[in-house]
């Protein structure tokens, strides 16, 4: 087929077997610029057309051999020359010859003899025709390639568009994957499994992910698909540029690696199918952080584009690994303790919540939960730092550990707070067992920084029971029996029973009453007069607290200052009592027109006389209500200032600048070293009350009082024995030289109006100093101790 514009005005091949014909034919067209080439047979004309490829053919119907018609149709038969078009020549004007011309393929017919004219307009028509016809068909052809190159431009570009698609779904798939709740290592098996089933990527069914643990180690193997025991034995932790896929961590790219690699650690195993690796390095800026290795059919090679989307997986999976690890890290922060990296109150709410729904599902589930505590260790902190303090915890829950073999079950709640949780107790005794090995290992000295330190825990132990339904509940009541532990004393256990609840919540309710009567006031101080046993005089008082309470009465300290101390509100308590006894004797004095207040003794609790700006509160209330200092006495617990006694006559020696007098109470009755006693900056010893009542049973008790007062006169301290309810009491007491005596048998304390009615009933009726007659008839068994009577 021509597709090529015939050259203008174009070839005409003419076939006459008659040499004038052709002459006349060839004359005439080349006048008009025509190329002709004339043959004289049939048969030259089929030899002429593939040669010469002429634009028309002026082709006589009458010739010997091969008429006009044959070799018509012989053109027309052959594809070559199918197209040119063929012109017949004929002196007959038959109908019939026209039709058969037609019917074997010409295009027109040129009577001879010829007609010029017409001649050459039937070849210029048809020689147009043939070069439109020429031309459509160019131009359809440039169609048909234009649309057969737009249509596989498109198929290209549909394929990509494919192909761009499964990735993002593969890469929508792992990221999806990140946002469920799952740890780490099941996260990165389920993209293992999900890279695995991508169609489009030509991988055998097998692969595996390594990660970096920490910065020291090398990489394992996290997740796997279908890898042979061998090949987890062998491969199973690999370091960056050892081996051929560490290699793919030490360049930081992405390398396909064939199975017969001599560098290739997987290489040699005989049942190994066939296979090359491509290592896929997991990295972020600061470092790789794992690998990706799948199994693909031996000698693959990826295509740009797989590469490219194994980057993204790359990078995809990086991400989920940072996110993770944030995730982890800050969850490890939200349940552990920072300083020993024990899991925290929050874990152990957790667990406990766990435990109690075991315990409820299954009735033989039994867990107990105990609280250890450290005795005393704010004050330690306090006195020692509290760097040296923390590493007291430290080696507390190394003893800890040593004991509870398992970390399990073991919780830090943050100072010298520990909790264990035991699972599975058979038997309450395990329990036991356990926290008297706990509190017998914290008992033994530490060695911390040169310095030898003793301590003691306390704990408190509470059963699981079908009762409770909140973790928090037990913690509260493991509380409750540690809090009773510690109150009993140190170093002891204490099992939670449910009457201990009902008197917590009686306490917390005492403690919310306790808050309210301070704001309105319902606290009064009542007086106890104390007498000295050389003259029979009262020169001084106690101030007692006592709660009016508007439903329950008068109620007793014992009831609401241990709570008080408890719970802090001692301070503000005790700052009232100071006042309003300062004050209380300054008016007595006035109204009783008396020179110079009775002194008061004031009691001081262990957490009064830790404020630091005690000595400033003191000073402010003496300032404030005119009070004499010399007339204020305060009186502190044996047991408080011995728990810290370095501490306590630091405090103490400080107090007695303000010319102030300072009583150790309830003496006797504490573990007191009687060797620190001249150490303590103290004027008077309160003999306590057990001793005296226990008095007539003659023997150690006796002997106990007599000892006081010896040591008592040897460092120049005054005795005051308390509770004195009998005469027979008085006179003992008095026969053992003991300089003053408080009790019953005196007075019972008494609000201020009724000791200054007294008061001043006394001295109106001259009977002198308040009480005098009580004490007749022991006076003269009285030996003098040459010390001032009226300091008391
Ligand atoms: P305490 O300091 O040992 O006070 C003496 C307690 O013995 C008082 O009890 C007193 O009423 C009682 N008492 C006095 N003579 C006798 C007697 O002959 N026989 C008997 N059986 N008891 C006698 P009270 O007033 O109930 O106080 C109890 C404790 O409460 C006090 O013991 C003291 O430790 C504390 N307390 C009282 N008031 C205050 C206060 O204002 N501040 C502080 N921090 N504690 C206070
Ligand atoms: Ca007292
Ligand atoms: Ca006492």
């Amino acid at each position: 087929m021509r597709t090529d514009q015939p050259s203008s005005p174009g070839l005409i091949l003419i076939v006459d077997d008659e040499a004038v014909n052709r002459l006349i034919l060839e004359s005439n067209l080349k006048r008009q610029e025509f190329q002709t080439h004339s043959v004289a047979s049939g048969r030259e004309c089929l030899e002429a057309v593939q040669k010469l490829k002429p634009d028309l053919i002026l082709l006589d119907i009458i010739m010997p051999e091969m008429d006009g018609f044959q070799t018509c149709r012989a053109l027309k038969a052959a594809a070559q020359t199918r197209d040119v078009p063929v012109i017949f020549l004929s002196a007959l004007t038959d109908a019939d010859i026209k039709t058969k011309g037609f019917e074997a393929g010409g295009v027109d017919y040129v009577s001879k003899p010829f007609d010029t004219r017409e001649l050459l307009a039937r070849v210029r028509t048809h020689l147009t025709l043939r070069n439109q016809e020429i031309q459509l068909r160019g131009y359809s052809e440039k169609l048909e390639e234009m649309v057969n190159e737009r249509t596989s431009k498109l198929k290209r570009a549909e394929q990509e568009l494919q192909r761009n698609y499964d990735m993002q779904t593969a890469l929508n798939r792992l990221l999806r994957l990140t946002l469920q709740d799952l740890p780490l290592e099941e996260l990165l098996q389920h993209c293992l499994e999900s890279l695995l089933n991508i169609s489009w990527l030509t991988l055998q069914d097998r692969g595996c992910i390594y990660l970096r643990e920490d910065e020291s180690t090398g990489f394992r193997i996290v997740a796997q698909r279908n890898l042979s025991q061998q090949l987890l034995e062998k491969c199973a932790n690999i370091a960056a540029g050892e081996c051929a896929c560490g290699k793919a961590l030490a360049e930081q790219r992405i390398v396909v690696i064939q199975d017969d690699d001599p560098t290739h650690t997987q290489s040699g195993f005989g049942e190994e199918e066939a296979h090359s690796n491509v290592c896929i390095p997991i990295a972020s800026a600061h470092g790789n952080l794992g690998m990706l290795n799948l199994f693909m059919h031996r000698d693959s090679r990826l295509t740009s584009q797989e590469s490219a989307f194994f980057g993204a997986v790359s990078n995809t999976l990086m991400q989920m690994i940072l996110y993770k690890r944030a995730e982890e890290r800050m969850l490890h922060h939200v349940l552990h303790e920072p300083l020993t990296n024990l899991p925290n109150r929050t874990a152990l709410l957790d667990a406990l919540h766990r435990e109690v729904q075991r315990s409820h599902e299954a009735d033989d589930h039994r867990f107990a939960l105990i609280l250890v505590n450290l005795d005393r260790f704010n004050r330690f902190n306090e006195s020692l730092g509290y760097d040296l303090g923390d590493k007291l915890i430290l080696s507390s829950v190394r003893r800890i550990r040593d004991v509870h073999k398992t970390e399990q079950g073991v919780f830090h709640l943050g100072g010298d707070g520990f909790a264990f949780l035991v699972r599975d107790v058979p038997e309450d005794a395990d329990a036991l067992l356990l926290v008297e090995r706990i509190l017998d290992d914290l008992r033994q000295p530490h060695q911390l920084d040169g310095h030898e330190i003793q301590t003691s825990a306390s704990a408190g132990i509470v059963y699981s029971d079908t009762r409770y339904s909140r973790g928090e509940d037990l913690l509260r009541d493991a509380d409750i029996a540690l809090h009773l532990a510690k109150s009993k004393g140190r170093g002891r256990f204490q099992v939670f029973s449910h009457v201990m609840h009902e008197k917590a919540r009686q306490s917390m309710q005492t403690f919310m009453d306790l808050r309210q009567a301070l704001q309105r006031k319902e606290f009064v101080l009542f007086y106890q007069p104390i007498v000295s046993l050389q003259t029979g005089a009262t020169t001084g008082v106690e101030a007692l607290i006592r709660w009016q309470h508007p439903e329950r009465g008068m109620v007793s300290p014992a009831e609401f200052i241990p709570l008080a101390e408890e719970t802090g509100l001692i301070l503000p308590m005790g700052r009232w009592v100071l006042q309003t006894a300062c004050s209380d004797l300054c008016d007595m004095a006035r109204n009783a027109n008396i020179s110079e207040p009775f002194m008061v003794s004031v009691n001081l609790s262990g957490k009064q006389f830790a404020q630091p700006d005690l000595y400033e509160q003191v000073e402010a209330i003496l300032q404030g209500t005119g009070f004499p200092p010399e007339c204020l006495k305060l009186e502190i617990t044996e047991s408080v200032v011995m728990d810290n006694a370095e501490e306590a006559t630091r405090i103490l020696e400080r107090l007695k600048k303000l010319n102030i007098k300072i009583s150790i109470d309830d003496f006797g009755t504490g573990y007191s070293s009687l060797s620190y006693l001249h150490r303590f900056s103290a004027d008077i010893l309160k003999v306590d009350r057990s001793f005296v009542s226990r008095m007539h049973l003659g023997g150690e008790n006796l002997e106990i009082i007599r000892t006081i007062v010896t040591l008592a006169q040897a460092l120049k301290m005054q005795v005051i024995a308390e509770g004195v309810e009998t005469r027979d009491e008085l006179s003992a007491l008095a026969s053992l030289n003991c300089d003053y005596a408080q009790g019953f048998y005196f007075a019972k304390p008494m609000p201020l109006d009724q000791l200054q009615r007294t008061a001043l009933r006394d001295i109106t009726q001259g009977l002198g100093p308040l009480f005098l007659e009580r004490r007749e008839g022991s006076t003269d068994r009285r030996k003098s101790t040459g010390r001032r009577s009226t300091d008391c």
